[in-house]
């Protein structure tokens, strides 16, 4: 189907912008602010009653506890290009950040941890009560940290266009020679397994360094998720962690306002439920209230590759619409927050008080379960579990002496089809959500005794629950779609169509569905506000 029947019931309710962004995830609030400095009016369209997406902070459990409700870690939105160039606006529009010194770090069985900040010499340390080699290892990582990173982040901050990889793969020949590419090469396509096995001898620091792929769609075997680990390592000793000064929607509301004061318009409670074409060209779009909204320029859908088909109801290019149908979806989330009296009290030492996230997966086996069970549809039995102590680097965010802790729980399956461990009857998150919290906090009370009687209140979010908060992150896939090689870079959402543009001509799309993906960067809005001014 290329054309839709011409729409002539709903009206039009303004004269026309320039753009029509559709949802306020930080990639259209992002892309706003490109198009407003070029000059175009702008009006996002958001369906939930606060913008932001993913990124939102709100009193969850009781009044003056402020919960980031999903994304808690800022620091690549901070560090991105976008922030570069907008910063001074949105620090003058209230954007602030907190800096966390104690980045992250991971408890074992035995009582013992590992652990990295920004302190070289303290990281070295506890590297070499482990292996005398992996220190040495760690130390010549961190040297050649700076010139790797710009290889890295130069492809992860550039369009999927074979000029631009030609002329990355130029420069790091230039800088690096054959066979330093094609070192280079192999790290990128290497599994964190892979990777860190042939790096480092201590399971522990491999098993700490393993999560920063959980994070995004890539289990221990997941071909070309070295580069997480390794990124967040060296990346926050090098520069520490950015959280949000209140809570990470300090970035939203800062963009809200200066997009406001730019002229331009974010309008929350507005659902949008059809993209109207004709002759191939995108016009306008139909909410669920029934108004007619046009553009002049584009319409921009930061919205799940499904829910943009079903939207057009089919473009131009049948493989296109294909390949938006066929998205796949990685495994879902649950979140937990807890209301504290005091910081958990970690078996392991003191120490681990101060850091922004402990994790608890105690091995590359157990996480490569944790994946794998979820998705053959099984609760798993041993959940990766990301222990975020907010306030331990933002006391702001909680009455005085009070703490927030945020449990992201990764994976579990979206639709439940049994429990790994054979002990949660129900298959249906309505009833397994409060057992599966229970195992979750029954293994964080291992490792922090008495942490149930610091619990002054407390919210379970269960994927479902986030996807009724976000259609975007579907089952509760916190990444917008799985990120594996055949659905990245070049691939994301669809051949030929990573750069945001669609078949329909006006109509874009962006988001963490988009290349370079899900996170905090900014890429997609970063990368389509640039090709569209
Ligand atoms: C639980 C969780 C934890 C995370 N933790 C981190 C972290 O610590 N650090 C990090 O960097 N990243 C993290 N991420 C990932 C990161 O937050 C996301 O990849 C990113 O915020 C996605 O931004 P986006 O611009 O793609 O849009 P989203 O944030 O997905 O927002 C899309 C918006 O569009 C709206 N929308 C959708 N359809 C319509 C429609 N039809 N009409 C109107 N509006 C619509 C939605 O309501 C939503 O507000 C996390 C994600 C989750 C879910």
């Amino acid at each position: 189907m290329t054309d839709q029947p011409r729409h002539d019931q709903p009206q039009p309710d303004q004269p026309p912008h320039d753009a029509i962004i559709i949802g306020s995830g930080h990639n259209s609030l992002v892309c706003a602010l490109y198009l407003l400095r070029a000059g175009w009016s702008v009006r996002v369209l958001e369906r939930a009653g606060t913008p932001g997406g993913a990124v939102k902070t709100q009193e969850l459990t009781l009044p003056g506890f402020r919960h980031d409700w999903a994304a808690m870690n800022i620091t690549n939105f901070k560090n991105s290009a976008f922030y570069a160039d907008f910063g001074p606006a949105l620090e003058a529009q209230g954007a602030e950040f907190v800096a966390a010194d104690h980045c992250f770090a991971s408890v074992f069985e035995d009582g013992t941890w590992f652990g990295v900040g920004t302190d070289l010499e303290a990281n070295l340390r506890r590297i070499r009560a482990l292996s005398a080699k992996d220190a040495e290892t760690w130390q010549a990582l961190t040297d050649g940290f700076a010139a790797r990173a710009a290889v890295v982040g130069g492809l992860m901050s550039s369009p999927m266009k074979w000029t631009s990889l030609a002329g990355l793969g130029f420069n790091a020949l230039r800088q690096h020679g054959w066979g330093g590419t094609f070192d280079i090469a192999r790290f990128a396509l290497s599994s964190p397994r892979d990777w860190l096995h042939r790096t480092f001898e201590s399971e522990q620091i491999r098993a700490a360094l393993a999560p920063w792929g959980m994070h995004v769609d890539y289990a221990p075997d997941i071909a070309s998720g070295a580069i997480f680990p390794y990124l967040e390592a060296f990346g926050d000793q090098a520069g520490g962690m950015a959280l949000g000064k209140g809570g990470a929607d300090t970035i939203i509301r800062a963009m809200v306002a200066e997009i406001t004061a730019q002229g331009g318009s974010v309008e929350c409670g507005t659902e949008v439920t059809q993209i109207l074409h004709e002759g191939g060209k995108a016009q306008a779009v139909i909410t669920a209230d029934g108004r007619r909204i046009a553009a002049e320029k584009a319409i921009i859908a930061n919205v799940a590759p499904g829910a943009l088909a079903r939207m057009t109801g089919g473009t131009p290019d049948a493989d296109y619409d294909a390949g938006l149908a066929t998205f796949r979806h990685a495994p879902g989330t649950v979140m937990i927050h807890l209301a504290l009296s005091d910081l958990p009290d970690w078996r392991a030492g003191a120490e681990l008080r101060d850091y922004a996230y402990v994790t608890i997966a105690p091995s590359l086996d157990v996480m490569a379960l944790a994946y794998q069970q979820p998705l053959a549809g099984l609760l798993p039995e041993a959940p990766v579990i990301v222990v975020g102590q907010p306030t331990a680097v933002d006391p702001s965010r909680a009455p005085e002496g009070k703490h927030t802790l945020w449990l992201q729980v990764r994976m579990v399956p979206g639709d439940i089809k049994g429990d790994a461990a054979g002990q949660i009857a129900a298959t249906d998150w309505t009833s397994a959500l409060e057992p599966f919290a229970d195992r979750v906090l029954d293994i964080v009370e291992r490792h922090a005794p008495g942490l149930r009687g610091q619990i002054l209140d407390m919210r379970c979010v269960s994927p479902l629950d986030l996807e009724a908060d976000n259609p975007n992150l579907v089952g509760g896939d916190q990444v917008c779609g799985s990120h594996h090689l055949s659905q990245n870079a070049l691939f994301r959402p669809v051949r030929g169509y990573s750069d945001g543009t669609t078949p329909l001509e006006g109509l874009y799309h962006t988001g963490a569905a988009v290349w370079p993906g899900a996170s905090t960067g900014a890429g997609p809005g970063t990368l389509l506000g640039q090709l569209l001014t």
